[in-house]
């Protein structure tokens, strides 16, 4: 085994090893190969041994990617912030964003997505730990733009993505809960799917509280060297 597969073998153990701590299905959780500052030869490695969904942070960064990779048939999760000024570039090329924090975020990649494409799957980010940060909606924004965000049309709404800050794993518990709560009330519960959680230093714990989806960047590629980026 090459070094990638080793490390995607390791990691895609981890998962099983959490959902069975968890009394989970191994199954229920999809791993999503973090690849911001890696060269998509890096990714063409990657894909090789049998992953397809790549998440990227950076915009120029994915499409130059996607130029590159345009021979294998990557599903593309857009992870970063996102601009408003960017959304054409999202709406057009990603198959998810995960950031969306506001509606008119969501109502222009509804606008700029090609009605021909199929859905571009979202998820709502949630500032689910009160950090002091631009990112993700309040908690109790969630289920009033949950209502608005799905009556879009050229959007799924899939659930939600949170970056809870480290030794913070009741956030995950937390998200669980109100992840719980839109589906319950929500009009549209099958497309209610995605609990976007968990990256390399915190999957077990956010296994073990629901996470549908882990974004695993420095576990499956090593560490990032920004100096290149
Ligand atoms: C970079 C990044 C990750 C991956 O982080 P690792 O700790 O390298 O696994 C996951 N989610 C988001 C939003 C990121 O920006």
């Amino acid at each position: 085994m090459n070094n990638l597969q080793l490390m995607r073998t390791q990691v895609l153990q981890q998962i099983q090893q959490a959902c069975q701590l968890a009394q989970r299905e191994p199954n229920t959780v999809q791993l999503l190969a973090v690849s911001k500052t890696h060269p998509s030869e890096a990714l063409r490695e990657m894909y090789v041994t049998g992953q397809r969904a790549f998440g990227e942070n950076y915009l120029q960064e994915a499409l130059d990617k996607m130029q590159a990779l345009s021979d294998l048939e990557i599903e593309w999760h857009f992870i970063g912030h996102v601009q408003r000024n960017k959304t054409k570039h999202l709406a057009e090329k990603f198959a998810w964003v995960h950031g969306v924090d506001r509606l008119i975020i969501a109502e222009r990649l509804s606008n700029q997505r090609d009605a021909q494409q199929v859905s571009l799957n979202i998820c709502l980010q949630v500032n689910i730990d009160a950090q002091d940060t631009k990112d993700g909606c309040q908690p109790s924004e969630v289920a009033e733009l949950v209502r608005q965000i799905s009556q879009l049309p050229h959007l799924k709404l899939r659930g939600l993505m949170v970056i809870p800050a480290p030794d913070h794993p009741q956030a995950f518990q937390d998200a669980k809960q109100l992840f719980d709560a839109v589906k319950a009330q929500h009009a549209q519960p099958e497309d209610w799917d995605t609990l976007s959680m968990g990256m390399s230093g915190d999957l077990n714990a956010a296994i073990a509280a629901g996470s549908t989806m882990v974004r695993i960047g420095t576990a499956l590629f090593g560490a990032r060297d920004y100096s290149k980026a």
